[in-house]
């Protein structure tokens, strides 16, 4: 183990290039989810807080010590704050680990893949080009692509560290300046990306983060008139409030919500291949993904082999106390979290479903005093039960058969999500048939949870709008503004 300590630190937020206690100097606990204890704090921010983190991005913005720095330089900075993280991986991976359980090999992934994100953008920075057109008259329009300027980022708790990347890389790399708020369950490694970039030389200002409540830090950057775009990923309820509360003010929004994404197997996919696949598509992170292929579709003639299949790949899937090497899944974000995904699972048996693995929490050594569930797999459930429509965030997956392909895509597209689905056939034509009429926004063909940085990421439905990632990513924090250059001589309109 190395020591976390330099990011521990004193409760703070990071505004104007510094950390500052919560403007009432309050705090709240933070829990290792593994063991239950209280291992650090963080500052609990006030609306005032905002308004001065605000405050501090606009005037980071106005005076144009990122936002009009060129492009190459920006990427140049970007690039080093990328090698910083790269130098402490591993004090980040371990800190990202104490802070939400995640399976140590898995937070070592998502520290690199942080990086990558910060590497990737550095090198879009200053290369979002525009348009040209000769008008009539002489006039020349050219259409740029600018900063947006403050932009509010709010993130969840399932990938804290890569969501700080995800979010901050085109962020940053387009010019503006930024609040990110991450979630109150793991702030920690979001202050340290924040720490690391003031060491790359980003200007004071630029990556402001304040911690602390949703409600009350996340709703006041929603509700704030000088945030120009919030970027938010987290819940659909959430994300809902937080589009009201841009609504009163009138401004930008972009939202990456929950899912309920399929996973569809025909009956001449590869059960070799597909059984993990389906296994991995949910139970990667503990289940807890946006992405989460939480309901696999079995074609009726395998399902049985199928759910067998699955039932064994399930239950050999190593959980452990998330820092031994081994450990294939960690603990859950919370007890409350937990609780919630456990009533799921028993609202569903009650309901009909079968559990065939899993389906209660783990409390003995050495899992006292942490959040652990298993893989649980639940069969025998219908469509219109609750756990068939409703995003449970937690490593519990249900299988449904169904019987020809128009019954696959009913199923793929009976609840109000649409953020990803996966087909498995051997018939590439049937896959890609299939796969086309599904309400997605991104698809899998026999392939799951690849997320390359080029691929726009986002949702339909109730999964929200908007694009991460790729190239995508740039545009959302840009604006377009025509400039109009003046050709033939201007006449006189009120000449008579
Ligand atoms: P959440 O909605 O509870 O919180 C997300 C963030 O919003 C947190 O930082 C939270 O503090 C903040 N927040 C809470 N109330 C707020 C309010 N009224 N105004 C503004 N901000 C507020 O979500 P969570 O429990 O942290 O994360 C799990 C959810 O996130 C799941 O539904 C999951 O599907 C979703 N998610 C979506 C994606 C995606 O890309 N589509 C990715 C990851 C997670």
């Amino acid at each position: 183990m190395v020591s976390i300590e330099r990011f521990l630190g004193e409760p703070g937020h990071i505004i104007d290039g510094v950390r500052v206690a919560a403007s009432d100097g309050g705090t709240l606990p933070v829990e290792d989810p593994a063991t239950g204890e209280v291992f650090a704090s963080i500052a609990a921010g006030t609306p005032a807080d905002v308004d001065r983190a605000v405050a501090s991005a606009r005037a980071a913005f106005r005076d144009g010590r990122w936002s009009r720095l060129p492009g190459i330089e920006r990427g140049r900075i970007l690039t080093r704050l990328a090698a910083l993280i790269r130098d402490h991986a591993e004090e980040l991976a371990e800190l990202e680990t104490r802070d939400t359980g995640h399976p140590i090999g898995d937070a070592r992934f998502d520290v690199a893949d942080t990086a990558h994100h910060f590497e990737y953008y550095a090198g879009l920075a200053g290369k979002s080009v525009g348009q040209a057109h000769q008008l009539a008259n002489g006039q020349l329009l050219n259409v740029v692509h600018v900063p947006a300027g403050v932009v509010g980022a709010i993130n969840p708790w399932n990938f804290p560290i890569a969501g700080a990347g995800l979010k901050g890389g085109p962020i940053l790399a387009s010019g503006n300046s930024m609040v990110m708020k991450p979630s109150n369950l793991t702030s920690l490694s979001t202050l340290a990306v924040a720490e690391l970039a003031i060491e790359a030389g980003l200007p004071p200002g630029v990556f402001n983060v304040v911690t602390g409540s949703g409600s009350v830090v996340g709703g006041a950057i929603a509700r704030h008139p000088d945030v120009d775009i919030v970027s938010f990923t987290g819940g659909t309820e959430t994300g809902m409030q937080v589009m009201r509360d841009r609504a009163d003010v009138g401004r930008r929004v972009q939202l990456e919500l929950g899912g309920k994404s399929p996973t569809i197997v025909f009956e001449d996919a590869d059960l070799d291949e597909a059984v993990p696949a389906a296994a991995f598509g949910i139970f990667m992170n503990q289940g807890q993904n946006c992405s989460a292929g939480s309901r696999i579709l079995v074609q009726a003639s395998i399902h049985d082999r199928f759910v067998e299949a699955l039932t064994a790949r399930a239950a050999a899937i190593r959980v452990l106390p998330p820092f031994d090497p081994r450990a294939q899944q960690g603990a859950l974000i919370s007890g409350e979290h937990l609780a919630k995904v456990d009533g799921w699972v028993q609202r569903a048996v009650a309901d009909g479903a079968r559990v065939t693995t899993g389906g209660r929490r783990l409390t003995d050594a050495p899992f006292a005093g942490g959040h652990f569930y298993p893989p649980t797999v639940l069969a025998d459930v219908t469509p219109d039960a609750a756990v068939f429509q409703e995003e449970v965030f937690g490593p519990v997956v249900v299988v449904v058969p169904f019987t020809d392909e128009a019954e696959a895509i009913a199923l793929a597209n009976a609840t109000r999500y649409g953020l990803a689905a996966s087909v498995w056939s051997a018939d590439i034509r049937r896959a890609m048939r299939v796969g086309a009429a599904i309400d997605t926004g991104f698809l899998w063909i026999n392939t799951i949870n690849s997320h390359p940085i080029e691929a726009p990421f986002g949702g339909v439905k109730d999964s929200g709008f908007g694009r991460e990632e790729g190239l995508a990513a740039i545009e959302n924090y840009m604006v377009q503004r025509s400039i109009i250059v003046g050709g033939d001589r201007f006449v006189d309109p009120y000449a008579d």
